[in-house]
């Protein structure tokens, strides 16, 4: 197999040594002769294995023991009802900021459980920087953020002062760099950008916030379920955790959050200073909010975006097709994405005419 460097924004790049891994797991996991498909979660090597994951995450973010790590199912975007559901009493008020496709989904279903304030957007410029002046509620219960918007590419640099406690969606930024997770109440993400595979996503919830909405809630939404039983309410998808947990040790061999950071900026600063240099690009994004993460660029002029993904294709460079809402290109460099990835789609770029 022509190995290929995939800018995907999700499911997205995992490391090599992760999938083989993964790979060796799905026939026999660590020679109890059995695959770890078929291994029941309650057996005692799978047990190990998610309290592993759970240990790896506290670890390298720092999670104060006041905060429980839960790994639910339905998407990050299931996040985006279950925390209000779980949090708000009727009529209280949450502040949410507008800034990109997946806040507004975020606001749409919090609507249903209290009294949601927008007090910010950045729709009317296409979502191509961060608000920094904004008024909060005084009653605000908490302050919704997405850290990075995987379709826009920008990402809060420095998150505000919440008059409650902020409620970080870092599905595609999580483990990109360290955060001080004492000023959230909760942090939740979808694995497929930087951990791991679709079919999990972690919750981190500080623990006196559980039950905090006082709700008669369906067994499955209840974070108090969920965190009483250890994720193990239900039968986990453990292979999805299996494959966040080997990511995570390689992270951790790396040098952790600190290290990854650096790289990071390292691979964003050879892209950007590309598009800057480049005559035939440009980038649609405020300069100072620009993700790490996710990077879309334009053509300066019209041009034909076909050809230059067909010409990237035949590098063995592929999924750089920006977001149908904003057309151009979008290069994802996740923590997985190696530096030579980044050089080629550089020299790609460089060479097209
Ligand atoms: C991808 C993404 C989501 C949706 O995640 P699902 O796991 O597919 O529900 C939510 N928020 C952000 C910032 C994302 O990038």
């Amino acid at each position: 197999m022509q190995k290929k460097f995939n800018f995907s924004a999700g499911p997205a790049v995992l490391p090599d040594d992760v999938l083989k891994q993964a790979a060796a797991a799905a026939v026999d996991f660590n020679g109890h002769g059995m695959s770890i498909l078929e291994m029941s979660h309650r057996s005692a090597p799978i047990v190990n294995m998610v309290s592993e994951t759970r240990q790896l995450v506290r670890h390298l973010l720092n999670v104060p023991d006041y905060y429980k790590i839960l790994f639910l199912q339905g998407g990050a975007s299931l996040q985006f009802s279950m925390i209000p559901m779980n949090i708000l009493k009727d009529g209280e008020t949450a502040d949410y900021t507008d800034t990109g496709a997946w806040s507004a989904k975020a606001i749409r279903d919090a609507r249903h459980f209290g009294n949601v304030q927008v007090v910010c957007s950045s729709k009317a410029s296409v979502h191509n920087h961060i608000p920094k002046d904004f008024e909060q509620s005084p009653d605000q219960v908490y302050l919704h953020i997405t850290t990075n918007n995987t379709i826009f590419g920008t990402q809060w640099q420095e998150f505000p002062d919440a008059n409650g406690f902020l409620v970080g969606d870092m599905s595609s930024d999580i483990f990109s760099r360290p955060v001080d997770v004492s000023k959230f109440g909760i942090i939740y993400a979808g694995a497929q950008k930087n951990m791991g595979p679709a079919g999990v996503t972690m919750v981190i919830v500080r623990k006196d916030l559980i039950g905090r909405s006082e709700r008669d809630l369906s067994t499955m939404l209840d974070f108090a379920v969920h965190a009483d039983k250890d994720s193990m309410y239900n039968t986990p998808p453990i292979f999805a955790i299996f494959v966040v947990n080997r990511t995570l040790q390689w992270l951790k061999e790396l040098g952790g959050v600190d290290a990854m950071h650096k790289q990071n900026k390292t691979k964003a600063k050879l892209l950007y200073e590309e598009i800057e240099r480049n005559p035939l690009f440009k980038s649609p994004v405020a300069e100072k909010d620009r993700s790490l993460m996710n990077v879309p660029f334009v053509f300066a002029e019209s041009g034909d975006e076909k050809h230059f993904l067909d010409y990237c294709a035949d590098r063995g460079l592929v999924t750089l097709k920006g977001h149908r809402s904003v057309g151009g290109f979008r290069a994802s460099i996740y923590n997985a994405m190696p530096m030579e990835g980044v050089e080629s789609l550089v020299e790609a770029m460089q060479q097209y005419k």
